[in-house]
């Protein structure tokens, strides 16, 4: 096989700033990615950012499937080039934020897929929860991103990284933290160092959430301002629907002072503390009796993935849509 970096000259690709292309060159960690894949020859895997195919070129042919996206019209045709003639290779010219992810993933047999990809910075959260939205269909993920994502992701409550990419991601997934990649492995070399992280989706939840769409909003909220207390923070988000009188008291039943910050909460905290709150909206008994307050019935016969993919957004769902206005994302 050649040479990574020499597919680059060889093709003449200019790097373009507005995919945020930053190509690996560095075969040694390519092959490093594709090994924490853990592929196996049944699986399907989808490709994020294929770029000039240093990772595709290496996974094609130990998996069933490959399904490399592209934004870039040149480098889909370097993609053809190099990849093309295999036929478990499909490529697709698309923007994985608009891409129909749900059908895509649903298809090529039933099994859930792999993501794995070295993913354009630029907008490394939106797909983060773009696959979070569509967890069910995905088994598990390894992507480069910022090593400052990486970390932010990682990070534990009580530090300046913990936020709410990290909550969000955490009652969900698995996070790694896997190896740094400097930028000498990159052409052109970014300003910053990277961090290979991987995914791996929980069965279930590590709280059972009573209400999805608000333990998102109560997650939002918590963190609006940093530096305000986790009761004032929600306090001022009507949303939320808890009366004010509630709010103390449900705080304390969770056995948090209202003077605390969001940041120091864990996830399981902020979970229990979702609950709690939706309980007390719907003006049930709370914890020991649930299940029986009322409108209960009703909202949890709704598919729980619908409140995350919701509709008429073009499927980018509740998690996407309030990512785009978080202030630290
Ligand atoms: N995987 C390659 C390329 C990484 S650079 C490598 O490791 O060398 C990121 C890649 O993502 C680029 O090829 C860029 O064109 C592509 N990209 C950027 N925005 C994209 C989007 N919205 N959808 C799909 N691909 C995108």
């Amino acid at each position: 096989m050649i040479p990574a970096g020499k597919i680059l000259k060889k093709h003449a690709v200019r790097p373009r700033r507005r995919f945020s292309q930053s190509f690996l060159k560095d075969d040694n960690v390519a092959r490093k990615i594709v090994g924490a894949a853990d592929l196996r020859g049944q699986d399907v895997v989808l490709e994020i950012g294929s770029g000039h195919g240093i990772l595709t070129r290496l996974m094609a042919p130990r998996v069933k499937n490959l399904l490399a996206v592209e934004i870039d019209p040149q480098l889909v045709a370097v993609l053809e080039e190099e990849t093309g003639s295999r036929d478990n290779v499909l490529i697709l010219e698309a923007d994985i934020l608009k891409l129909d992810l749900a059908t895509l993933l649903a298809g090529h047999g039933g099994e859930r897929k792999k993501i794995v990809g070295n993913i354009p910075y630029g907008i490394s959260t939106e797909i983060l929860f773009r696959l979070l939205t569509h967890r069910r269909l995905i088994a598990s993920a390894v992507l480069m991103v910022q090593k400052e994502l990486a970390e932010r992701l990682t990070a534990a409550p009580g530090t300046k990284a913990y936020g709410i990419p990290t909550v969000l991601l955490t009652m969900y997934a698995r996070i790694g933290h896997l190896f740094d990649v400097p930028p000498p492995c990159f052409h052109p070399r970014p300003r910053v160092v990277s961090s290979v992280i991987s995914l791996t989706f929980r069965e279930r939840p590590l709280v059972e959430l009573s209400d999805e769409n608000h333990f998102f909003r109560l997650v939002k909220a918590a963190f609006a301002q940093r530096r305000k207390t986790i009761a004032n923070n929600l306090r001022a988000a009507p949303e939320l629907g808890c009366k004010q009188e509630d709010l103390e008291e449900m705080l304390e039943k969770c056995g948090l002072n209202g003077r605390i910050r969001a940041e120091m909460l864990t996830v399981e905290t902020l979970g229990r503390l979702s609950n709690e709150l939706t309980t007390a909206r719907r003006g049930a008994p709370s914890s020991g009796e649930e299940g029986k307050g009322e409108g209960r019935q009703s909202e949890e016969g709704a598919d729980k993935e619908s409140a995350l993919e919701g509709t008429g957004n073009g499927g980018h769902g509740i998690v996407t849509d309030m990512l785009l206005e978080f202030p630290d994302r």
